[in-house]
């Protein structure tokens, strides 16, 4: 992402007044205008998640709501505001079977999350249909419905491995040069 704001044009203006080189333009605006701006947002997002409260079944119940409790404390690391509108939440928590009468409420509820926005596919009814993957009514994982970031197994998972998969999600969101977003992650 290159951002061209008031202070790039005024580092550009003052760089040039002082005779500077436009290879050496390119490259000091990247350094102190672009590149710490972009890591700073990317900071403040990884540490400040909004998940969104919502759950599909009996993993919401045992992972999610066991992790926002006193003993795992998930507000520790800032993640502890559940929003309860989409267009508020920045990272949605698969937690559970998708059924197919479901999914289509899935996808709205992701296409009205404002981006940058992340998915964690919780369990494995999310992952790939879990226990429930022959029957007819049962989406066979959420990622052939939407992107998933974060895979986190088990059934249910432990409330101390959703902390794991945000903590993987925060890495991904730090260093997206090399975790790529999209590209999936197993905690
Ligand atoms: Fe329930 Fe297990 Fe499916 Fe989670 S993975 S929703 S605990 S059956």
């Amino acid at each position: 992402m290159e951002i061209k704001d008031e202070m790039y044009e005024e580092t550009v203006r003052r760089l040039k007044k002082l005779g500077a080189e436009p290879a050496e333009i390119g490259e000091v605006t990247r350094v102190v205008s672009v590149g710490p701006l972009e890591k700073l947002l990317n900071l403040a997002r990884a540490n400040s998640l909004w998940p969104m409260g919502f759950g599909l079944a009996c993993c919401a119940i045992e992972g999610l709501m066991a992790a926002n409790m006193a003993r795992f404390d998930l507000s520790r690391f800032g993640y502890e505001v559940m929003r309860a509108s989409p267009r508020q939440a920045d990272v949605m928590l698969v937690c559970g079977t998708v059924t197919k009468k479901a999914a289509p409420f899935v996808v709205r509820l992701y296409e009205q999350m404002a981006e940058p926005k992340y998915v964690i596919a919780m369990g494995s009814c999310a992952i790939s249909g879990g226990p429930f993957v022959d029957s007819y009514s049962v989406v066979p994982g959420v990622d052939k419905i939407i992107p998933v970031d974060v895979y986190l197994p088990g059934c249910p998972p432990r409330p101390d491995a959703v902390i794991h998969a945000f903590m993987k999600l925060k890495e991904k969101i730090i260093n997206p040069e090399v975790v790529k977003k999209n590209e999936p992650q197993t905690p």
